[in-house]
């Protein structure tokens, strides 16, 4: 803890004041005049408690000792293990900018319009639990100097021939790119950090470890190459654009174009050693049926990203208050023949199947955070850039994950399936009586019902995380 050099009381960071802040006599004091003598400005590391889950593994550090009570990656209410260690020191940190109560207001706003959210999300004691964290990324300064020179050309046709000039673009570059910053933490998923981005850096200030004083933060476990050839070709793509932009360019085809190679070498491009940099997240964790949810403030701008699961009853409800006008509605003008109704009900049961198989393919993806880099190279133990393009699955694989994950119990496109069969017989059988028909649609529809409240169900696994379980390798993180 940071003690107050007026009364000895325990130091926090007061977010209004932008200042250290004593609870007992209210004195303010700047966040770089209050150091431990083990923070020592020269040392490239600071002391810090780590605390780890005993159920899932994650570990958040502290400057405080004080015990901590849950755990923000599994929702798990648990004393975590603590122990002392060292981190290495960031260059910056953005300090939070928005009050824990205003990160409140901002998702209670958004909660406002998920309706059939369960009740839970917007219970005040749950929205309490809401945790100022400090999530490490990597910042990225490219530079781009020298003596530029392109090829450029253009073809028109004039009559039998096309013609082509060819032009040489000179010129000099100077441009620099600060702070492109990545998610360096493989605990927080790549996907999170990219809804609540942008932070800007505009507030970016020199890292003092007083900061932290009141709040966690993450640690940053993610191979600092792993991000670079990224930053580099967003550079380059910018840098061409800009060039292509000048009017008197507008319809040229430059060389090397989309080559990031070739952009590199042409536009001098340099990537200078990133720096570890931490920026502000507000964030929950709620914990159901084996699943955990969760909801994170931009602590800088209050954008919020939550996962937001439905609740099958208040869906249910509504979803038969919308049917009754509907089916008032479509009575007074339309009549179907009972062929075209028992068509419409095949349509619209592969639709719900069609529907069903999608939702199984995206928990595959989010389950096994095929699009996570972060976390993927972290699992492989490999620094360079894993291939996150692993889109393609094959059907049998996809089976396989169903019935494993303990969602093939009774798998609910079967239900539309045997919709669609009954169709298919009624249409073979091809019966006189409308009767047979109606008979048909009827058994759809009830088909249909069924995969629905499967797709339902789904959504929820899909609109949540699986629970963490983290692979820690004791005090070695962040040793790259
Ligand atoms: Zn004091
Ligand atoms: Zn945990």
């Amino acid at each position: 803890m940071y003690e107050c050099p007026n009364c000895g009381g325990n130091l926090k960071f007061d977010i209004p004041s932008q200042q250290l802040k004593c609870a007992y006599c209210l004195t303010t004091h700047d966040p770089y005049d209050i150091t431990k003598s083990q923070d020592a400005e020269e040392s490239s590391d600071f002391n810090v408690t780590i605390f780890t889950c005993p159920q899932c593994g994650g570990e958040i550090l502290s400057a405080d000792t004080s015990a901590a009570e849950f755990c923000s990656f599994c929702g798990a209410s648990t004393i975590l293990d603590s122990r002392i260690s060292k981190e290495k020191r960031p260059s910056h940190i953005i300090p939070f900018k928005q009050t824990k109560e205003a990160c409140k207001q901002a998702y209670i706003a958004r909660m406002k319009h998920a309706l059939f959210a369960p009740d839970e999300l917007k219970d005040k004691k749950y929205i309490d639990g809401f945790r100022g964290i400090y999530m490490p990324y990597w910042a990225y300064s490219i530079t781009q100097q020298g003596t530029v020179s392109l090829k450029g050309k253009k073809s028109y046709r004039r009559g039998d021939y096309v013609y082509t000039d060819h032009y040489n673009l000179d010129g000099e570059i100077d441009a620099c790119y600060y702070d492109l910053s990545y998610d360096a933490s493989s605990s927080f998923s790549d996907d999170i950090s990219q809804r609540i981005a942008p932070f800007y850096v505009k507030d970016s200030k020199k890292f003092t470890p007083s900061y932290l004083s009141g709040f966690y933060a993450d640690t940053a476990d993610v191979d600092s190459r792993l991000y670079e050839k990224d930053a580099v070709k967003l550079a380059n793509t910018t840098s061409y654009n800009k060039i292509k932009r000048t009017p008197e360019f507008s319809d040229l085809a430059i060389s090397g174009e989309g080559n990031d190679f070739s952009m590199t070498m042409s536009l001098h491009t340099y990537s200078e050693t990133p720096e570890r940099v931490l920026y502000p997240v507000w964030f929950m964790s709620y914990r159901k049926n084996g699943r955990v949810a969760y909801a994170t403030v931009n602590g800088q701008n209050c954008k919020v990203a939550a996962d937001i699961p439905v609740d099958v009853k208040k869906y249910t409800l509504g979803t038969v208050l919308l049917t009754i006008p509907i089916f008032v509605l479509l009575n007074l003008f339309l009549t179907i023949r009972p062929g075209t109704l028992l068509s419409c009900s095949c349509l619209l049961a592969s639709l719900s199947l069609a529907v069903y198989a999608f939702e199984i393919l995206g928990i595959y993806h989010k389950d096994r955070r095929t699009h996570d880099r972060g976390y993927l190279s972290r699992a492989s133990g490999s620094s360079s850039a894993p291939d996150t393009k692993k889109d393609s699955v094959s059907l049998q694989e996809l089976i396989k994950f169903h019935s494993s994950a303990g969602h093939g119990k009774a798998p609910g496109f079967i239900f539309s399936l045997a919709a669609i069969l009954a169709c298919i017989c009624v249409w073979i059988i091809n019966p006189v009586s409308d009767l047979w028909y109606y008979g048909g649609a009827v058994v759809s529809f009830v088909g249909i019902l069924l995969t629905i409240v499967a797709i339902i169900q789904k959504y929820n696994v899909l609109a949540t995380q699986k629970l963490p379980q983290f692979e820690r390798h004791g005090g070695d993180d962040g040793a790259y």
